[in-house]
């Protein structure tokens, strides 16, 4: 299956919460999820029934996934992998999230939205440690240092973004230098460093079955 390519908000608003998939549009009185706080669709309004504990896992995997773009081949991949690292797998897995590149490109404000962070990874205008990389699921590692390789025009878009974002706190783990657009990595992240709730442990039961 392919990456999703419909109205995002739908996706909120079948989630039943905000997930803030759309830049500075979220923080406004324009929001979907809260004009339309019911499913999308026909029946929508009607259609709110409660969940077993299985649809409760399995929903807050969707979450999780929908929050990072993250199809389910490579959510299953990093799953497998937190699981045979040392620690708590749910925050393992978190942790590997965070670490993307596109995730550290919109957390350092230079994509108003993880997809549009994506776009611009995927137009090669990042590198790391000096070497432009184009991979958004390439996975930042301590000390690594982010910044902006792009030509005057593509610089001046991404300062655009920069300037929608600026109420945006960048994480404690960055040490960011907005006039230079470059971000160093001072520790791998941790769970209370991202801000949205996410109940991990829910996803470790649903895979653990
Ligand atoms: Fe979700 Fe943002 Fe759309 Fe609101 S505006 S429904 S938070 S993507």
């Amino acid at each position: 299956m392919g990456r999703y390519t419909g109205a995002v908000c739908r996706l909120c608003r079948r989630q039943g919460e905000k997930l803030f998939l759309k830049g500075t549009r979220c923080q406004t009185e324009k929001c979907a999820a809260a004009k339309r706080a019911y499913p999308p669709g026909q029946h929508g309004k009607g259609r709110r029934q409660k969940l077993s504990n299985y649809g409760v896992q399995l929903k807050e995997k969707q979450k999780v996934k929908r929050i990072y773009g993250v199809m389910e081949k490579q959510f299953r991949i990093y799953f497998k992998i937190a699981s045979k690292t040392k620690g708590v797998t749910g925050k393992v897995l978190l942790q590997l999230l965070e670490r993307r590149l596109d995730n550290v490109v919109f957390r350092m404000g230079l994509g108003v939205s993880r997809a549009q962070a994506r776009q611009v990874v995927r137009h090669n205008l990042i590198a790391v440690n000096s070497r432009r990389v184009n991979i958004p699921s390439f996975l930042v590692d301590k000390d690594d240092v982010v910044e902006i390789k792009a030509k005057d025009k593509a610089k001046a878009k991404i300062k655009d973004n920069l300037e929608l974002s600026k109420d945006r706190t960048v994480p404690a783990w960055l040490e960011f230098d907005a006039s230079l657009m470059k971000a160093k990595v001072l520790r791998l992240p941790e769970k209370g460093d991202i801000q949205q709730p996410i109940q991990e442990q829910l996803i470790v039961e649903l895979y653990s079955k």
